[in-house]
């Protein structure tokens, strides 16, 4: 008998869980709203241009060789992707008091900067939104911290419970971890205005809490880098110390190359760069060191000024897409005269839009209509085209009706 007998089988991820039974409908119809990846009016996954052309001079280089990459990844790389969420004139780079590590996309960046804050930081709490991003409990739990939730999202108003969210925070322990998305909160598409980001800042600042900003939609939410890294740049610009994971799955559509990067802001010169000493330790064991095709994509699109400006290009029109999904969606909506309020679908941000409808409804829309979601009723606006917002909006209105 097999020394595994005993083992039982796993759930299915419960996001990547609704691919796989979208994968077995044979229906003609069928629509995948569950992942999180851009998809173009055809419904195809997009490569952008700028990764085709800065692909194609990699090819054509012939000086590159398939060396490993030192344990922190592509320097080149670090620093751009450092300046990208900074900000290029950032006072925290100029004092060279950032380290950043190349990481495998943002799920990586994530646990390397929790393992490293387990092993290093005094306290061990950290508290993430409710709701978050499903991996968020997982990948925290196992990297060693204790994980809580402040509250983030009221259903009441499909908007923020800010009232709450500061109460919350207001009552955790001094030092606590704080997990903030940077933009385009996943998965509810609610984010604070600057303002209130700018009372979350005072709150947090003045009860020393820890921020670990997770910044996985940079260009995604607005169509505009600069705007959707302002809240990060605000807590970096007060002189206090914070963690940041970046992705470049969705703003470079780089989903499978896993190409992301932890940057933590210190103090000073000095303790970073002891910081990063560590972070080494943590990274070495883990994988020895990250891999380097993705990294170089990146890395040709930012520093060539050409290459930049036409991603920014790329990147707008994916957000304007999104953007325009969503008021098509609700337009039917609208034109069918479907019960309730649905402002919300176009007031929300990012990929995503948190629908309000129930796990019921969700099977209902599955069953009838062959539309795959999970089952907190959040779509990815992202997997949607005017050819089959019709067929949404007939499965909403029927599953509220
Ligand atoms: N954080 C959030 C909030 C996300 O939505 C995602 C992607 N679904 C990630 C992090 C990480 O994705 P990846 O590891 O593919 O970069």
């Amino acid at each position: 008998d097999s020394v595994f007998a005993h083992i039982v089988r796993a759930p299915e991820d419960p996001i990547l869980g609704v691919t796989v039974a979208y994968n077995k409908d044979p229906s003609p119809v069928k629509l995948n709203l569950g992942v999180g990846a851009y998809r173009t009016e055809e419904g195809k996954p997009l490569v952008l241009n700028v990764v085709r052309q800065a692909e194609q001079q990699l090819v054509n280089d012939r000086s590159r060789v398939k060396e490993y990459l030192p344990i922190v990844g592509l320097a080149e790389y670090n620093k751009l992707s450092a300046k990208l969420i900074l900000g290029a004139d950032s006072p925290a780079i100029q004092e060279n008091r950032v380290t950043t590590v190349q990481c495998l996309s943002g799920t990586g960046s994530l646990r390397v900067g929790g393992e490293f804050l387990a092993r290093h930081y005094h306290q061990l709490t950290i508290y993430i939104p409710l709701p978050t991003w499903g991996n968020h409990p997982k990948i925290f739990t196992l990297a060693g911290l204790s994980v809580k939730t402040y509250r983030y999202y009221d259903p009441a108003t499909r908007g923020l419970d800010f009232q709450g969210l500061l109460e919350d925070l207001g009552s955790a322990p001094s030092g606590a971890i704080v997990l903030l998305h940077a933009c385009a909160h996943n998965p509810t598409g609610v984010d604070p205005t600057i303002q209130q980001w700018e009372q979350i800042r005072q709150l947090m600042r003045s009860k020393a809490l820890l921020p670990f900003f997770d910044s996985a939609y940079q260009g995604f939410a607005s169509g505009s880098l600069d705007a959707d890294a302002q809240p990060v740049r605000m807590f970096v610009a007060d002189g206090g110390e914070c963690l940041v994971a970046q992705s470049y799955a969705k703003n470079m559509g780089l989903y499978g190359e896993r190409v992301g990067a932890l940057s933590i802001v210190c103090k000073s010169a000095d303790v970073a760069s002891r910081v990063e000493s560590q972070l080494k330790l943590v990274i070495r064991p883990m994988y020895s060191s990250p891999p380097i095709h993705g990294a170089s994509i990146v890395a040709t699109i930012l520093k060539d000024r050409n290459l930049y400006t036409e991603w920014t290009i790329e990147l707008k029109a994916m957000a304007d897409r999104i953007i325009s999904m969503r008021q098509q969606l609700f337009d039917a909506l609208r034109a069918r005269g479907t019960p309730g309020d649905w402002s919300h679908i176009i007031k929300q941000i990012g990929m995503f839009t948190f629908t309000g409808l129930n796990s019921e409804q969700v099977v209902f829309m599955t069953r009838e209509y062959h539309i795959y979601m999970t089952s907190d009723g959040r779509i990815s606006m992202a997997g949607l085209s005017s050819r089959t917002v019709p067929h949404l909006a007939d499965a909403i209105h029927a599953a509220v009706t």
